[in-house]
């Protein structure tokens, strides 16, 4: 059982365009979104505008707070218990007994597919309050919810580990995968199911003798203080005498006494120095944080031993589509000869990210200020809304919510049809900042979709939370084209959800292989930026004028300044996590390993004194699978070069996407369901060149711009 809700892996490659908002008279509401509110409603609403004396944009408002208030309560999404902070034990307590039950039933059952499916409900059980907390711990902005929360989190995550270290539990699936002829008489995706839970078992140690048991929850323990301690120590600023900075550059950093506070990289200042200093400084090796790491990179190391996999990347790497740490090795190297053309010969590695942004503002006029005006909230809703009939048949519609059913009032509930199979699940919309909120793009899996015993479909969850600036009043909330691709791209995840009729809830739409996981949201990428998607629902909010051709043309053409060097860069950081997680000991220390394989790798000099490493965060969560978001950047160039590049509103190829990739949440190898979309197994070579052929110039733009 995991507890893996929220997804998204954002490298710091990506472009973080400047928030602009426009202001103006606009029909939309102030979420930007337009249909909110049932056409009948609205008719009559309307129809008492004139006494109301209200503008379109208050009446919804209006109407909204009406359809509120007049709704029976409901708890947060629709959860009985969850009108007040205090019913999260009352869910937990349910849960908990619920799971109780299922554990002697599990126990007591043949082996068999319904063992498969009473782990199932189990998981569900738990995960159904569990997946949910995690996202009202992070986003509720009621503090009493957020404790409540974290407090349900934290009980359920116990019992989770107790579960997943319960022999009786473990023995009655064992029982099952022992069983040659019932596990043959299994279909598929029952089979990976059965294996994908003992796997989660066996993580704990639970086959092994009593002694090495205890060793290996030992480990487990040690390596989640290490890990926290860690996280912690990624963040933490370095200090330095004031006086060992020249006085003119002082000022960039925070003042302590006779120190300064430097608590980052100043990757954009456009002074050389300071971002050489802030580097230097920021980056220093930390003994303490360094003892850290090599003892978390060890324990993980002897964990894996123990349990029986060759090292912590063999172990991580099961059931994904890499399979095993050797096939990186080589990726690399081909990544490499093939870019060796753009190494750089004076930078320094605090220009790099610089310099970027320079040369793409620079050589392409792609200020967001320009294309904001095209990117209405709305329209990109709309837009949406538009591509997925055409490829999938499925709508979004805008449902009321009942009182207590959301969280903030500007969160929006979309209902997701399909043209003839009808409802297939709710995707909440929490799009808009505020106090307390994270300011993260991300995908939460509030409810996993499975069969349920009395054949029913148990509809599938999600919030979509994106951090958008809030409009001003009337007017309608802009997206700079980074927010509208990222919005594309967490729809993505969305439709995962939503199309992954799987039979159970354990392999729902995002709970597949780390390195699947993000190719449905980057393909939505792949959309986001072709002209005739654009075309279709950018219009500009004031003229309604179409945005032309050549601003998408030139906005694709500067993401590829310094996207070699930045790939390249993703390369080197993808290596190093699988060193780090490769056989152990470690030849040498880790800033060693550091220095040889920036210098190898990323081709930018290493700074002697600094310690890059210790500052990786995503080696706690992402351990040996950081290269997930190049290997799941390949697949989603490759399907989009295959079956959507002639017509990216092919009807049969998005029919295809769905039966073959989308369909099977976790369900299914992720390699087979590459295979069954572009009806070919792709070698190693195929994934680079995804890759590497996305960097090339589009001659017909720069033809066009010289
Ligand atoms: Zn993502």
């Amino acid at each position: 059982m995991q507890n893996t809700s929220a997804i998204c892996i954002y490298p710091a490659q990506r472009s973080v365009f400047t928030l602009l908002c426009g202001t103006g008279p606009g029909l939309i509401g102030t979420s930007g979104i337009k249909v909110f509110i049932p056409q009948t409603v609205l008719v009559v609403l309307e129809d008492l505008l004139p006494v109301l004396g209200a503008n379109l944009v208050s009446l919804r408002q209006l109407s909204y707070y009406c359809l509120r208030s007049l709704g029976t309560g409901a708890g947060l999404f629709g959860v009985p218990e969850l009108s007040c902070p205090e019913g999260f034990q009352e869910a937990q307590n349910k849960a908990l007994q619920e799971s109780e039950q299922l554990v002697q039933k599990a126990c007591s059952t043949p082996p068999g597919p319904e063992t498969v499916m009473i782990f199932d409900q189990l998981s569900d059980s738990l995960c159904r309050v569990a997946d949910l907390a995690d996202f009202v711990k992070v986003a509720h902005p009621d503090f009493a919810f957020r404790e409540a929360a974290e407090e349900a989190c934290r009980n359920i995550g116990t019992v989770v580990e107790k579960l997943n270290t319960d022999v009786e539990l473990c023995q009655s699936l064992r029982r099952l995968l022992a069983d040659e002829t019932v596990m043959n008489s299994l279909d598929p995706e029952t089979r990976r199911v059965a294996e994908l839970f003992m796997f989660d078992f066996e993580i704990s140690g639970i086959h092994l003798d009593e002694e090495k048991r205890k060793k290996a929850v030992d480990l487990n323990v040690r390596i989640l203080d290490l890990c926290n301690e860690f996280l912690i120590g990624t963040h933490i600023p370095n200090k330095i005498d004031k006086h060992v900075l020249p006085e003119h550059i002082r000022y960039n950093f925070t003042a302590e006494g006779n120190y300064l506070r430097v608590a980052g990289l100043h990757a954009d200042c456009p002074d050389d120095l300071v971002r050489e200093a802030a580097y230097k400084i920021f980056l220093h090796s930390n003994s303490q944080q360094l003892a850290r790491l090599e003892e978390l990179l060890a324990s993980r190391n002897s964990l894996a031993q123990l349990v029986g996999y060759d090292t912590f990347a063999h172990r991580a790497l099961q059931g994904t589509m890499a399979k095993n740490p050797g096939i990186r090795h080589v990726w690399k190297d081909m990544l490499r000869n093939q870019m060796s053309g753009i190494l750089f010969q004076m930078l320094m590695p605090w220009d790099h990210p610089y310099y970027s942004g320079v040369l793409r503002a620079e050589r392409y006029n792609i200020d967001p200020g320009l294309y904001c005006p095209f990117f209405s909230l709305g329209a990109c809703m709309e837009g949406l809304n538009t591509l997925f009939s055409q490829l999938l048949g499925i709508s979004l519609y805008a449902e009321q919510t009942k009182r207590g059913e959301i969280w903030s009032e500007d969160v929006r509930k979309l209902a997701v049809v399909h043209e003839t199979e009808g409802l297939l699940g709710y995707i909440y919309c929490d799009f808009f900042q505020r106090p307390d909120k994270p300011h993260q793009d991300c995908h939460f899996t509030v409810r996993g979709g499975r069969l349920k015993e009395n054949g029913e479909y148990q509809l599938p969850v999600v919030v979509l939370m994106l951090s958008l600036p809030n409009s001003a009043r009337g007017a309608p909330t802009l997206l700079s084209p980074g927010m509208m691709e990222n919005l594309f791209h967490e729809m993505g995840h969305a439709m995962h959800s939503m199309l992954g009729r799987t039979r159970y809830q354990h392999v729902t739409g995002t709970r597949c292989a780390t390195d699947f996981a993000e190719v449905p949201s980057i393909l939505m990428e792949y959309f986001a930026n072709d002209y005739r998607v654009v075309n279709q629902f950018a219009r500009h909010y004031k003229t309604g004028q179409p945005l032309p051709k050549n601003m998408v043309s030139r906005l694709c053409e500067s993401k590829k300044v310094c996207a070699a060097a930045d790939m390249q860069l993703q390369v080197f950081y993808a290596v190093l996590d699988q060193i780090y997680h490769g056989k152990h000991p470690l030849k040498k220390s880790t800033t060693e390993i550091l220095k040889e394989t920036q210098e190898k790798v990323y081709g930018l000099p290493y700074v002697p004194n600094t310690a890059w490493h210790l500052r990786f965060s995503h080696l706690v969560g992402y351990g040996a699978k950081y290269y997930s978001y190049l290997m799941s950047r390949a697949v989603a160039s490759m399907v989009w070069k295959q079956c959507f590049a002639q017509n990216p509103f092919d009807r049969a190829m998005g029919e295809r996407y769905r039966r073959e990739m989308l369909a099977h949440g976790g369900g299914k190898e992720p390699m087979l369901m590459v295979q069954g979309m572009l009806q070919k197994s792709p070698s190693v070579e195929d994934f680079v060149d995804a890759l590497v052929s996305d960097l090339d110039h589009d001659f017909e733009t720069f033809i066009m711009d010289s």
